[in-house]
Formats: structure tokens, sequence, C-alpha cells
């Protein structure tokens, strides 16, 4: 991949002092600014271009950096290792929604932290110049922290239990969610308001470093701020540094028909969203079914075990008996052995991938019962020499 030339792009001359470069940077980002140039993809990508090196090319140390890049580049270095992610085709990252005013813009290019529009301009800079994982202010980890920063939220699990009878009809419920947003206090950042956010004193704010590799200068995390560049002084009151605050939303849901324990169900956009994000995260149901007193699942096949007594088996019998789709007739036949399955095709679960039923099985056992002497007793020896039986 090819190395930018971000002098070029401004306009400038390579040895450009700072003043000349934000001057021509503030010149074309007026007059190619998204808000100046509604629906001109045009002047959104040169927009962008020229965000991002003005971006590299006002700080100091990213504009060593990135002539060191260039340099090595022009060795015949892969720049590829630096691009990470998006590599520039990713337009992901970019707040190119026309939210981006220039206040914030100011605000973030001369230190001063923003209280909105911090999804900009970090992400740019990641975007097309380190590998690393995206860096967030002050202190917010979780385990999606390598996106914590991205366009989107991060999705949200959640774990319901519901009834066999409503696993296996489907139907609707609410349940209760909770989010992730930002904590009031701090807006999100972490840090008790007023008080100091530094720049990371260990990367400058980059929240990655070089490290020399193989005779290579590779980017790693900050050890120091873990990526984030910068540092809280003193941790939110609130919420202790983790700038999250948490929400319970009641969300209607469908079950689907036949769901079963470990079915997950994607909720689009009710997942969480913070203040950098530009839209919400998913929602992940999973569920885990309430053991039925009377069916058992196993795969899509729904058992049913029913009684029955020893004239039943012998001379055959019709029965009613209750499957999940209400009461069904089957028919016993004669010389039935107990254990036997009788199969209804097709009255089984729903299984909610290939959309197909499984069977319904009803388990067939005959209860022995004792007989009292005398009459019941002459009765039976007189069958059993009829047909021969052995006693
Ligand atoms: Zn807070
Ligand atoms: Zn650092």
């Amino acid at each position: 991949m090819p190395i930018k030339d971000y002098y070029k792009i401004l306009g400038v001359e390579k040895n450009a002092p700072e003043g000349e470069i934000k001057k021509a940077f503030r010149n074309l980002a007026k007059k190619y600014h998204p808000d100046a140039n509604p629906n001109n993809k045009e002047a959104e990508e040169k927009f962008k271009e020229i965000s991002e090196a003005y971006e590299v090319l006002s700080d100091k140390e990213k504009r060593a950096r990135y002539e060191q890049v260039r340099d090595a580049s022009a060795r015949g270095f892969d720049f590829s290792q630096y691009a990470g992610r998006g590599g520039g085709n990713n337009p992901q990252g970019y707040s190119s929604n026309g939210n981006f005013d220039f206040g914030d813009i100011f605000d973030l290019f001369s230190g001063k932290q923003g209280g909105k529009g911090r999804g900009g301009f970090e992400d740019i800079f990641d975007m097309f110049f380190t590998g690393g994982p995206k860096r967030s202010y002050g202190g917010f980890e979780s385990e999606g922290a390598g996106q914590a920063h991205g366009d989107r939220g991060d999705d949200v699990n959640v774990r319901i239990e519901i009834p066999f009878a409503l696993a296996m009809s489907g139907g609707e419920t609410i349940i209760k969610v909770p989010r992730a947003v930002d904590c009031t206090r701090c807006r999100g950042t972490g840090a008790e308001p007023g008080s100091k956010v530094d720049t990371c004193p260990a990367c400058g704010g980059q929240g990655t470093m070089q490290f020399s590799q193989g005779g290579f200068m590779v980017n790693r995390t900050c050890p120091r701020c873990s990526g984030k560049g910068r540092i809280v002084m003193q941790m939110c009151k609130l919420c202790g540094g983790s700038g999250e605050a948490q929400e319970t939303r009641k969300i209607r849901i469908k079950i689907p028909e036949g769901v079963t324990d470990g079915d997950r169900l994607k909720v689009k956009g009710e997942g969480n969203m913070r203040s950098w994000n530009r839209e919400r995260g998913d929602l992940y149901v999973s569920f885990k079914v309430t053991e039925s007193n009377i069916f058992v699942r196993k795969g899509d096949d729904i058992f049913y075990s029913v009684t029955i007594n020893p004239a039943q088996a012998m001379l055959g019998a019709h029965l009613k008996v209750p499957s999940p789709d209400g009461d069904v007739d089957i028919k016993v036949p004669a010389g039935t052995h107990s254990g036997t399955k009788l199969r209804i095709s097709g009255h089984g679960a729903k299984n909610i991938k290939t959309g197909k039923k499984g069977d319904y099985y009803v388990t067939v056992e005959i209860d022995m019962p004792i007989i009292s002497g005398g009459e019941e007793e002459e009765i039976l020896r007189k069958l059993a020499e009829k047909k021969g039986w052995k006693i």
C-alpha cells in the first residue's frame, strides 16, 4: 500500500511550519466540509483525507512518526502493517453523518477534551495509522474494549427461561434488558467533572508505542494507558471511572415456535449505545426452556409415555393422549409389547433453523396387575392352557 503524501494533500511544503499547516487545513476544511457539501461523496472523501492529513501533520509526534514510516516505505518497507484495520477503504470510524462540527474538531486539535464528537478523529487516526486496538477515554474498559470506540455499540446478551409450552407454541414476551449507557456525572469519560485528564506521558496520547523488532519498528499498545492515550487523574465519583451506567429497558420479543435450549435470537438495534457510537449494538437472547412434566424433547422429537393394561396390549385399543398440539387419537395395535414407540410424524417440535417439525412418539408401557386368586386366577390359568403357556 503506497503511503499517502499528507503534505501534498494539504498543499504545503515538506518543511511547512505548524501555522501554515493549520491555515491550509482550515481553508480546505471549510471548502470540503460535509455540511457545506451535502450528499457529495467526493467532498466527503476529500474532507476525510485532509482531516487525516491534518491530524497527523499538526501533531509533532505523529508527524515525526509519519515521516519515519514514509521513509521506511520508500525503502521498501510494507506499510500495510501500520495501516491496520480498514486500510482506507473502510468508511467506518469516520463520522460522516454530518454531525461533525468545527467546534469539536478544534477542541480536539487543541488538546481540550470535547464533551462530544470524540468518535471522529481518534478513529480516523486509528484507521489509517495504527494497527492497535481502538482507544477510549477515561478508563472505560469492557470485554468489548476493542470495539468500544466504534460506530456500533456493543452487543448485549441476555438469557431467559421460558416454559416448555411457550417454547413449543412460540409467542411473545417482554424481557428486561440491562444496557450500558454513559454515566451521567462524567458523561462517559470516567473522569470526575472538573478534574484533569492528562495525555499519557508514555505514548504522548497515541495509545501505541513503537518498538524495534527484528530491525523493524512495530506498533504496540501503550502499556501505561492500555491504548487509551489518556490518563484520568481523578475517577468519577459516580461510576468509579468506568464511564458507564446501566439502564434497564423492557423489550418485547417474539419467541419463535419450537425454540429450544441454547437457541439464540438476534434482536437488531437493541444493544448498547455510548456517546461515541452512531448506532446501537444488537441484542442476543438465548433461551433456556423449563422441562415439561409430561413431555421429553430429544432433538426435534417429542416423547410421551402412556401406560396401558395387558388387555389393551393384547387386544389393541384406541387411546386419546396429550401432545404438544393438543390431544391426539392413537391406535395401539393388538399384541403391542411394552416399550413400543408409536410414531406420529410431523407432530414434534419445530426446528427454528430449518423450519421442519420433528416427530411425536408415544411410548407404550404395560402395567402388569397383580391378580387376586379365585376366579381371576381360574380365568388366567384357562387362557394359559389354551395358549400353551408354560406355568
Ligand atoms: Zn462517571
Ligand atoms: Zn499511553
